[in-house]
């Protein structure tokens, strides 16, 4: 009934929030897209006054849209896929991948979720823990392992579609047209995690400062070559430009730290 409006939202007491919890029995081939979709537009036909339009575009476009593109690029791309490193990230994931136990209130409350339900929904997937994992430069093979490892719809098509290309940018765009990186803003709007968290999340640098802060800009310097001739980057690029020198340095030792020992955070 709010899946258009509220799918990229994140709440420390919701597990699924408004999702489906479709793709496991989706993927298993329980039951088939085609009828999870005529159902839902079935329903919104029959019940216009209690569901508005916008609800169920939202929904069908994940399935015919999201999850059937990933399985055309799947079969056009493999094997090769599998090995595509593009943005030439070599880092090790770090141990509380496994544990959820890290100070960062997000990152701790997507982990532990993943691990006790084995499912996380596509945001906290894609802007918690990809985006964490991307922004300290994981090299994706590990990355791939932990959603493979990790997730109860994790089938081998729609997992390393998902985790190479569309969070870790490994494929250099055949699935996005650019990275989906942020920094603690975003997380701050389509969450209460920073309201719980022992960082600032408007800090960029010091020991109080949120990690994604520095992690964020260091990232955007350290792969500039790549995104040089990114016009969906260009304005990221341009902001980071009007950084000064020496606030850059401070930024990007921060992030250097933490790169170093992300299980010290
Ligand atoms: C890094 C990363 C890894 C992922 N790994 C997987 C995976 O291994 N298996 C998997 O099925 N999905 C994966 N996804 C996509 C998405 O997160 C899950 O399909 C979704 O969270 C499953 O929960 P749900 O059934 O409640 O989905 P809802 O939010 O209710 O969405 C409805 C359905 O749409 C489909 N869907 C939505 N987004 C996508 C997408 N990006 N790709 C494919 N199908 C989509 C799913 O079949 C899902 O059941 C991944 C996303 C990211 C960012
Ligand atoms: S302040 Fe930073 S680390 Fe803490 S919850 Fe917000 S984004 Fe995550």
């Amino acid at each position: 009934m709010h899946f258009g409006d509220f799918q990229d939202a994140m709440h420390t007491k919701e597990v699924n929030l408004f999702h489906s919890r479709l793709s496991f029995s989706l993927n298993t081939k329980l039951i088939s897209p085609v009828e999870v979709v005529d159902k839902v537009i079935g329903y919104y036909r029959a019940n216009k006054s209690d569901i508005d339009i916008s609800q169920v575009e939202g929904f069908v476009r994940q399935i015919i849209g999201w999850r059937e593109f990933m399985r055309g690029v799947y079969w056009k791309e493999m094997p090769g896929y599998a090995n595509l490193n593009k943005l030439e990230n070599y880092n090790k994931l770090p141990a509380f991948y496994w544990t959820g136990k890290t100070k960062m209130n997000c990152l701790k409350n997507a982990i532990t979720n993943s691990l006790e339900n084995a499912y996380a929904h596509h945001i906290q997937r894609l802007m918690i823990t990809g985006n964490f994992a991307l922004l300290i430069q994981v090299n994706p093979d590990e990355v791939d392992e932990w959603y493979l490892g990790i997730y109860i719809d994790a089938i081998e098509w729609v997992e390393i579609t998902n985790t190479r290309g569309m969070s870790q940018f490994a494929d250099g765009g055949i699935i996005g047209t650019k990275p989906y990186v942020s920094a603690a803003s975003y997380i701050k709007k389509m969450s209460n995690y920073c309201s719980g968290c022992k960082y600032d999340k408007n800090k960029r640098v010091g020991e109080s400062a949120c990690p994604f802060n520095s992690l964020y800009w260091n990232f955007l310097d350290d792969k500039k070559k790549h995104f040089e001739n990114n016009n969906r980057m260009s304005m990221m690029m341009n902001l980071l430009n009007k950084i000064s020198k020496s606030e850059l340095l401070e930024i990007k030792e921060r992030a250097a730290k933490i790169i170093e020992n992300p299980d010290n955070y």
